[in-house]
């Protein structure tokens, strides 16, 4: 809906603006127009946009033919009709349609003299067109992207959060990660907590019914495969909660690490292949291949050379 303001504002000749104008806004300053009795769903919701959204919106003056002196944003304080009583505005002889040109114009220049001993910092004309600004992005321009992170609520930044969606480490583990992490996995306690299923038991070891702890770390099956991995890789192991074993990861596998850690499985799968006295010779494993760069040597049968 943020969007349609933009619109508004920077593609007057579009049909939507121009339909908007004719009908609805007539001669109106869209910051200021009632909203009608009978219109559309999305035009009234656009007109309760402007009071939370009044402010991130600001022209850059350029001629200033474009812009209202009254109801637009163009000084950094606000809009004037916000900040001076209706009093004030009646009482300084310039029209309600004005537009900021008029301060520079000989007979209205007084004016601009009052605002300027007032403390507001005045800008200067010049020949460039006035430009519609969107205040939360550095560039000015309007995107969704950033009109999201400004309305979005912004939490504190959690300590595993460069750990998880790390470019080393392929999506679909990122998405499972975080979803354990979260606490988000549907394992069997989970489905049973929330009613999905009445009781389930490991597919492993089937000795109880599975959760992050027991799938990943208790299982008798899981724990003989973390421990397998952690010494070959050299790493201290012993089987902790989900949360403790992230903490640790993240204090152990520091950004240097991953990456070597990487390296060193790619040598051993390498090393490996080297042994093989034959592999056979189906897509999948020419995309393995290519993917893990190996000598594509690994297809032919060794034993008949
Ligand atoms: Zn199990």
């Amino acid at each position: 809906m943020l969007k349609y303001i933009w619109i508004l504002f920077t593609d007057k000749e579009s049909l939507w603006c121009r339909w908007i104008h004719s009908n609805f806004l007539k001669k109106d300053n869209f910051w200021i127009a009632s909203t009608p009795s009978t219109c559309s769903w999305a035009w009234k919701k656009i007109l309760q946009l402007r009071t939370e959204f009044r402010s991130c919106f600001a022209w850059k003056i350029g001629n200033g033919f474009s812009v209202s002196l009254w109801h637009d944003q163009w000084l950094a304080d606000g809009p004037l009709d916000l900040l001076f009583p209706t009093s004030i505005i009646e009482l300084s002889g310039l029209l309600k349609h004005a537009v900021v040109a008029d301060l520079f114009s000989p007979l209205d220049h007084a004016f601009k003299s009052s605002l300027q001993s007032c403390g507001f910092s005045v800008p200067d004309q010049t020949n460039a067109p006035d430009c519609f600004t969107w205040n939360q992005h550095s560039s000015g321009s309007f995107s969704v992207a950033s009109a999201w992170d400004f309305i979005r609520t912004k939490k504190e930044r959690v300590s595993w959060d460069s750990f998880i969606w790390n470019s080393d480490i392929v999506p679909r583990n990122q998405f499972n990660l975080w979803l354990i992490t979260k606490n988000r996995l549907p394992t069997q306690e989970f489905l049973i907590h929330y009613g999905r299923i009445v009781s389930g038991t490991c597919a492993y070891c089937n000795a109880t019914s599975d959760s992050i702890d027991h799938l990943f770390f208790n299982c008798r099956i899981s724990a003989t495969l973390a421990y397998f991995w952690a010494t070959r890789c050299n790493l201290p192991w012993k089987s902790r909660p989900w949360m403790d074993n992230l903490a640790w990861a993240i204090r152990l596998l520091s950004a240097l690490v991953v990456p070597a850690l990487k390296n060193h499985l790619m040598k051993i799968v390498k090393d490996k292949a080297t042994t093989f006295t034959s592999v056979p010779d189906t897509p999948r494993n020419r995309r393995l291949q290519r993917s893990w760069d190996l000598d594509p040597s690994i297809f032919t049968d060794r034993l008949k050379r």
